[in-house]
């Protein structure tokens, strides 16, 4: 697809003043977990809360994900608070489903050159438009990346945010390298909006402020943050989540931050 023909997208203010924070746990656990984040993202005045139904574990023994009830959960939280709602689609066999119950699918890292995945997505969503958030794989190149847009697109949503969330490097101090040079890059060279996830790329939550800040200052469209009532307690990626108190500090300065470049944060 050329570039002409990717419309911009009033929700999200692509490439425009707004950064779209895309925050919330990274798994739904419960109604109290999931509504305790909703009300912290509400009274930010956010828009979009996220968290995962269908999880991706590495280890097949760890916790994988509430299924449907965590769908029901995300539904009836977005519903009481008025937030859009955004999560992980793993499976081709579920995308009608989580089309069903959310406002944003995402695809994840592990699932980056699963085309037949993406080509179910882009099916799904042809009608609705319903925002697809596609993370980079942990090896993916700019390019692949960029070209495998038009697997999602090829049906006629071309509401997509590709999310950079670092990549593996022989560093091992983080979690994941985050490639804050992915948002100039893509900026330059289509007109998608970029999203940058600090969380698991830092791995642990004192590295998410100073990667949030750098995304902001290198002109991210969106940013994705993992926040927990109880990071301690959590069933998936505790280290790096962010408590509600920590989030308020963090939008706090990245408004601030933000305010620099003439964006405001959504
Ligand atoms: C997530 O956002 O919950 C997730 C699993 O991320 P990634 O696919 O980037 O590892
Ligand atoms: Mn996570």
């Amino acid at each position: 697809m050329s570039n002409e023909t990717i419309p911009s997208i009033p929700d999200l203010g692509t490439r425009g003043d707004t950064i779209t924070v895309f925050a919330g746990p990274c798994s739904i656990e419960s109604t109290e977990q999931f509504e305790e984040v909703a009300e912290c993202i509400k009274d930010l005045g956010l828009t979009w809360i996220r968290g995962g139904a269908f999880k991706p574990r590495t280890n097949p023994h760890s916790f994988q994900g509430l299924g449907e009830e965590g769908l029901k959960i995300m539904k009836a939280a977005g519903d009481k608070y008025g937030l859009k709602t955004l999560t992980e689609v793993m499976d081709s066999a579920h995308c009608e489903l989580v089309h069903s119950y959310v406002d944003g699918l995402q695809v994840g890292a592990r699932n980056f050159q699963n085309f037949s995945l993406l080509k179910n997505i882009g099916h799904v969503t042809a009608k609705s438009h319903k925002m697809v958030l596609y993370k980079r794989g942990f090896a993916g190149t700019i390019a692949e990346w960029l070209a495998a847009t038009d697997y999602l697109t090829a049906e006629g949503n071309t509401n997509i945010v590709l999310c950079e969330r670092g990549i593996r490097t022989f560093e091992t101090a983080t979690r994941f390298t985050l490639d804050i040079a992915a948002v100039p890059v893509i900026h330059k060279q289509s007109l998608y909006p970029v999203c940058v996830d600090v969380s698991h790329p830092a791995g642990v939550r004192d590295l998410v402020p100073p990667l949030a800040k750098a995304a902001v200052a290198v002109g991210c469209d969106s940013l994705m943050i993992e926040v927990h009532p109880n990071p301690p307690a959590a069933k998936s990626d505790g280290p790096q989540q962010l408590t509600p108190a920590q989030f308020k500090e963090l939008i706090g300065q990245l408004r601030e931050l933000a305010a620099l470049f003439g964006k405001e944060i959504v």
